[in-house]
């Protein structure tokens, strides 16, 4: 998959993808990461790619012209002009929000530009003209979409598949797709293996068994998998009730799961949590 990524700072993305998963997907060409420096599509000696905004108010723009050429030289125009180009995603604070389904949708495609904005943002006929969908990576202001577009790239090229060593892993993690609970369910897997299905991840420990007098709970050191399984189950539905409640609105949840959510709800109303 190949991610380019128009940006005023081409330099910021050279050491965010120097490490670990991403650097080794790169190295195994799995992955490329192109970073194409705005402005040098700029045509004055001050290489100005801002600009005041009409109507007045603080701050600068980016300008529409270096950029739409910056794509060009991608070779992507107007979306209504080639419907069939690379998707282009605008990183803005006013985008809609960025999770992993939607990391999931982008991974299964072959090409994508990501434009950050700088400033006050991007001229807004770049979104309307270009844009194929403008992303958030949550309810707060940033300072640039270059650490958006390293979030949004971070989480995509890890779903390409090959990209992690355990091709699967991916279902298993907090978010994991719905989707891998049905698969599961029809190749016979109980349900306590499925992905995460819509939930939190449960806690992970490892050696040793006791750290600073807290023991690792004892029945992951009993080797009974099955029981294993239910204490993670509950610990992903207990996880998810007191971090994101929200998420169990959409989450699918087998009768025991439901009998489960009703204990910790019970247990944690005596501790006064909604
Ligand atoms: N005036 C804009 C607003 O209030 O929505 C904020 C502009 S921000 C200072 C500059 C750039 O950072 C934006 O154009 C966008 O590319 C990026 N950015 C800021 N917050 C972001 C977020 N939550 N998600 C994605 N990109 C963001």
């Amino acid at each position: 998959m190949r991610f380019d990524v128009v940006t005023i700072f081409p330099g910021f993305f050279a050491g965010v993808f120097a490490h670990g998963i991403v650097r080794r997907a790169q190295a195994e060409g799995l992955v490329t990461i192109e970073a194409l420096d705005l402005r040098s599509f700029a045509h004055d000696r001050h290489r100005t790619v801002d600009d005041r905004p009409f109507g007045g108010g603080e701050g600068m723009v980016l300008k529409p012209e270096p950029l739409a050429e910056a794509l060009a030289s991608l070779g992507i125009g107007p979306k209504a002009q080639d419907p069939n180009r690379p998707s282009v995603i605008l990183l803005s604070a006013q985008g809609r929000p960025f999770t992993q389904a939607l990391a999931r949708e982008l991974a299964g495609l072959e090409r994508i530009v990501l434009l950050c904005g700088r400033y006050e943002g991007v001229d807004e006929r770049i979104n309307q003209l270009y844009c194929d969908v403008e992303l958030s990576i949550g309810d707060y202001v940033l300072s640039g979409g270059e650490l958006a577009a390293a979030v949004v790239i971070d989480a995509v090229m890890r779903l390409v598949p090959g990209v992690l060593g355990n091709e699967a892993s991916g279902e298993f993690e907090s978010f994991g797709a719905p989707d891998s609970q049905i698969d599961a369910d029809r190749q016979g897997v109980p349900r306590s293996q499925h992905g995460a299905g819509g939930l939190l991840d449960y806690p992970h420990y490892t050696r040793p068994a006791e750290f600073e007098g807290l023991r690792v709970p004892e029945v992951l050191l009993q080797g009974d998998h099955r029981q294993i399984r239910c204490w993670r189950r509950e610990q992903q539905i207990r996880k998810t009730f007191l971090n994101r409640p929200d998420l169990l609105e959409r989450a699918e949840l087998s009768v025991e799961d439901r009998k489960l959510l009703k204990t910790i709800r019970d247990q944690m109303g005596d501790v006064g949590v909604k």
